[in-house]
């Protein structure tokens, strides 16, 4: 189950949280992760990264102005 990023919150994870590639996802057994979407493109990215990521060069920080997502 993917959820808005506002959830983010709940979670420590770190740079992941604004970031643009990011998606939150939370599992039927209510446990909660990020999903990377660079991963589908680039194998260098973890599809699940371990929080909290700290240091990544796929960051790219969301603007703020997606009301949408
Ligand atoms: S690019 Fe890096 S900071 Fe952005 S979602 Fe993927 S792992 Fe997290």
């Amino acid at each position: 189950m993917t959820t808005s990023k506002k959830n983010f919150g709940v979670l420590n994870a770190g740079l992941c949280a604004d970031c643009v590639h990011a998606r939150y996802i939370e599992s039927d057994r209510g446990s909660s992760f990020v999903q990377c979407q660079l991963s589908f493109t680039n194998s260098d990215f973890a599809k699940y990264p371990r929080l909290p990521v700290l240091v990544c060069k796929g960051y790219q920080q969301e603007t703020g102005n997606s009301a949408g997502n």
